[in-house]
């Protein structure tokens, strides 16, 4: 296998055989991200991403889960996806899943059947980065795609049968946008359906625009109490009738949260609550990473 920079995974693919399809992220201009700033967006030759999957087969006894890097592996043409999907079959026939990162715009280009197929084929779970439910903080960051774009694409693969898995950042919008953000992301979870929900805490990179922005005096990141205070109210606004799994145990988190809603919501409400009231639970900022 050929691995060209950094190569970038969810939590729930740490043991996934991880192929790069694409190189670096389509939109790139996220302003609290700093994954795919080194690299110039392109789309592999499908001949390289199969030749790896031959090398790989030749290293790895047993592959249960494949996942299809970089940024936004699903900007690919499904004639494309499926030759690579294809390959994967035949190669690791023992492959229980493929994972991929999908942009909106990349879900919502595609058609119903398009998606449909991709299932057939062994997509069972898409990775959307939505960071936010508020309108305003999605233009604030630079997201490139509107709450509606986003829901709509989230319905979109839960209707094709693909789980979908959609990434919130808490923190995002500092002191002046807290409440927003996390009512907004909050009802937003209600309302697209989602399998899984992953919450992130903001930690800004030396080479982001927001890392410039704290600098300059423009945002103002919240203590890690007001992160919690602002995770309570993002619970406290999720109201789902479809099981949704929830999990909040980045790396980058300063408390650990595992449940599924809506069963589990007081549940977690509580150990929020608790760490309110004791401070020493938060992780030490030492040991938060990306
Ligand atoms: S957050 Fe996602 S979409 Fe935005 S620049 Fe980073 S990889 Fe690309």
């Amino acid at each position: 296998m050929r691995y060209e920079g950094s190569v970038y995974r969810p939590p729930s693919e740490a043991h996934s055989l991880i192929i790069q399809v694409t190189i670096g992220c389509a939109h790139n201009k996220c302003t609290f991200c700093s994954m795919f700033k080194d690299k110039k967006f392109r789309v592999r030759k499908v001949n390289e991403v199969l030749e790896d999957l031959d090398s790989a087969r030749r290293y790895y006894r047993r592959v249960n889960r494949i996942f299809l890097a970089d940024g936004d592996a699903l900007v690919l043409q499904n004639k494309d996806l499926l030759v690579i999907l294809n390959h994967i079959k035949k190669l690791f026939p023992e492959c229980e899943r493929v994972g991929i990162y999908g942009s909106p715009q990349d879900v919502l280009r595609k058609t119903q059947e398009e998606l449909t197929e991709l299932l057939a084929h062994g997509i069972g779970i898409i990775y959307i980065g939505a960071e936010s439910g508020s309108d305003k903080v999605l233009a604030d960051i630079k997201k490139g795609a509107t709450r509606a774009e986003i829901i709509d694409s989230v319905k979109k693969i839960e209707a094709s049968g693909i789980q979908a898995s959609v990434t919130f950042i808490s923190g995002l919008a500092g002191r002046d946008g807290w409440e927003d953000h996390a009512i907004e992301s909050g009802t937003m979870i209600s309302e697209m359906g989602t399998s899984y929900v992953g919450l992130l805490t903001l930690l800004t990179e030396l080479e982001t625009e927001l890392y410039r922005d704290i600098n300059e005096g423009r945002f103002k990141p919240l203590s890690p109490i007001e992160v919690i205070k602002e995770t309570q109210l993002l619970l406290e606004n999720i109201n789902v009738t479809k099981t949704c799994v929830f999990r909040s145990n980045h790396a980058s988190n300063y408390v650990t949260l595992r449940g599924n809603l809506p069963q589990d919501k007081e549940k977690m409400l509580q150990q929020l609550r608790t760490v309110m009231n004791y401070a020493g639970l938060l992780k030490d900022d030492r040991f938060r990473m990306l």
